[in-house]
């Protein structure tokens, strides 16, 4: 059956981990993959989720499937999340939520309910770069993308005149993607002013917004503070497709946990949209997993759990900018870098976007076992006061 089959290519983030397996040197530094790590370079979970997992476990609840859009208590306190508990959508009934397969798992529902509502040929604008995954998960849902300047090599930082002027020349009614905050793979995000100029060229040209938050209160350490963009443009009064992710911010990562939701014109309007969203949701997976629902919805609904979670979110935020200060001063002050490095500071969230050619990023792996993408991108999350010289170090050697 299969002998056409031909070998695929390696996703290029996860073949980064699969080469730092492979490497036995004892000075081996893997800045590759999203996920966060303490100070001693190991997974954490958090102590909120801990105690959620032993309530859950005491109310020795059962199996069973959840509805359709998943776990009710869930979708509205992750609405009340991601656009604030008095903002109007939620105070009017008119957001269509569904529980979803974190992150990406809502991104994928959104790609497809675009393809199946939206005019024939509406094109997704992306930033350039953005997330690998974004391009597959449309191209696979048969939703052409199309890429709106973002990043200038020339400053490590944004594009902010070529990003206007490419979503200005997009066809009325174009979707865009917009990264909530912790822009990836950039950490370039724009500033408030900017965001009030990319509101009015959204709302000048009719388009419709598609905002992909999975860092909220990772970037900064406050939810509300990098939650400020996508509730710029609800408190405008636009309507906005969210994908929202639980995976960074309570290091639910494999429990995949999130939401897909649609801002509505009227409740009436969320009902129907609501009862398409179900339709689409029941061939793919039928209903969503439950434990990571259960999960979250304690950590954000119980007062204690909750006050628990942001003292630690903000604590995984803090060890990520406290590491990209380290690293930048290794390189100004320890080694004496003459270039430009305040990009790594300047820049927020997971990623840091080092400006390293491809070739560079080779010598890193070469000689220094140090893993990354070829793009240049680093996961500060690898990044500790152990190792931290080392790879500013090495920075400096590729870079001199
Ligand atoms: N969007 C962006 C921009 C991301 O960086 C990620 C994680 N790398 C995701 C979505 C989705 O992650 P997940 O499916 O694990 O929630």
């Amino acid at each position: 059956f299969w002998q056409n089959v031909k070998m695929g290519p390696a996703d290029p983030i996860l073949g980064v981990n699969e080469a730092f397996k492979k490497d036995t040197h004892d000075k081996k530094v893997l800045v590759g993959v999203g996920a966060f790590r303490d100070d001693n370079g190991k997974p954490l979970v958090l102590t909120a989720v801990r105690k959620a997992e032993e309530l859950i476990l005491k109310q020795n609840l059962d199996k069973e499937y959840l509805p359709i859009i998943g776990l009710d208590s869930f979708n509205k306190a992750a609405i009340r999340f991601a656009y604030g508990s008095q903002s109007a959508p939620i105070l009017e009934n008119r957001i269509a939520i569904t529980q979803s397969l974190s992150g990406t798992g809502s991104l994928r529902i959104g790609a497809a309910f675009i393809e199946r509502f939206m005019p024939k040929g509406t094109k997704v604008y992306v930033p350039k770069p953005t997330w690998g995954n974004h391009l597959s998960v449309f191209s696979d849902a048969r939703v052409e993308t199309c890429e709106y300047r973002y990043f200038d090599p020339k400053t490590n930082g944004l594009n902010i005149v070529g990003l206007l002027e490419d979503l200005n020349n997009a066809p009325n009614g174009s979707v865009v993607l917009l990264h909530g905050c912790a822009h990836n793979p950039t950490g370039v995000d724009p500033t408030q002013d900017q965001w009030a100029q990319i509101l009015q060229v959204v709302k000048n040209k009719n388009l419709l917004p598609f905002f992909d938050v999975a860092y909220q209160g990772f970037a900064s350490g406050d939810p509300v503070r990098d939650a400020y963009s996508l509730r710029l443009f609800t408190d405008a009064g636009l309507q906005v497709m969210l994908a929202q992710s639980f995976a960074k911010n309570m290091g639910l990562y494999g429990e995949r946990i999130g939401s897909f939701s649609i801002v509505c014109a009227t409740p009436e309007e969320k009902d129907c949209v609501l009862s398409q969203i179900k339709i689409l949701v029941r061939p793919l997976y039928s209903s969503p997993p439950l434990n990571g629902a259960r999960i979250a919805e304690k950590v954000l609904n119980d007062p204690e759990l909750n006050k628990l979670w942001l003292v630690e979110l903000k604590a995984m935020a803090d060890r990520i900018i406290n590491m990209r200060q380290l690293l930048r001063s290794y390189l100004e002050n320890d080694f004496k870098s003459t270039h430009d490095w305040s990009h790594i500071t300047n820049q927020i969230g997971m990623f840091c976007f080092t400006g390293l050619s491809p070739a560079q990023v080779d010598r890193l792996k070469d000689e220094f076992h140090i893993y990354l993408t070829r793009n240049g991108r680093i996961s500060v999350a690898g990044v500790n006061t152990k190792n931290a010289k080392y790879i500013a170090e090495a920075f400096h050697q590729v870079t001199k």
